[in-house]
């Protein structure tokens, strides 16, 4: 038995970009534009001697706000029941967004460990501009960039703890 561990948040927070770092083969694909449809990406990754499966979750489909929103929660409750550990990924450029409180809201409710994933932070002055996350009522708060790799060994480090 392998651990789960998922990836959820909402379009364009680099989920695809952190899972490619991880895994080994380039399943998922990275969209620039926002809304396209993808199915959940499954992967195998290893830490700290500990391997375990990492799931992108990224199935979004563009069309109707409603819709939108529906197919997110959806990847949510998924994660909630299926993984062993949740990232949850946000990202500072765009600070928080309606959409990030309401998955939020989501995660909450799980008893499944929960990481908070501040990520787009590529150098120091958006450290600072990432504790705004800390509203979001998470204590596993990490600040990371999956562009230059920065932070993802910390967060990774207590996600294999964890599991
Ligand atoms: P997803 O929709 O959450 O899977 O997000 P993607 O992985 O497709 O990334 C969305 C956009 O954010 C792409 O243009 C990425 O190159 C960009 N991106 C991802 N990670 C970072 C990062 O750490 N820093 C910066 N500056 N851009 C990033
Ligand atoms: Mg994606």
């Amino acid at each position: 038995f392998m651990s789960i561990v998922a990836i959820v948040g909402r379009p364009n927070v680099g989920k695809s970009t952190f899972f490619n770092r991880l895994i080994q083969r380039r399943e998922a694909i990275v969209d620039a534009v926002s809304g396209v449809t993808r199915d959940r990406h499954y992967g195998k990754s290893d830490w700290n001697g500990k391997e375990f499966s990492l799931i992108d979750t990224g199935g979004y489909v563009k069309g109707s706000e409603d819709v939108f929103e529906a197919e997110i929660d959806r990847q949510v409750e998924l994660a909630i029941d299926e993984a062993d550990a949740i990232i949850f990924m946000v990202e500072v450029e765009s600070g928080v967004t309606g959409m990030d409180e309401d998955v939020a809201k989501l995660l909450r409710k799980s008893s499944k460990p929960v990481f908070l994933a501040v990520n787009k932070v590529d150098n120091g002055q958006r450290e600072k501009d990432a504790v705004e996350f800390y509203s979001l009522g998470f204590e596993r708060y990490y600040t990371i960039s999956s562009i230059n790799g920065s932070g993802s060994g910390d967060l990774l480090d207590d996600i294999v703890a964890s599991l």
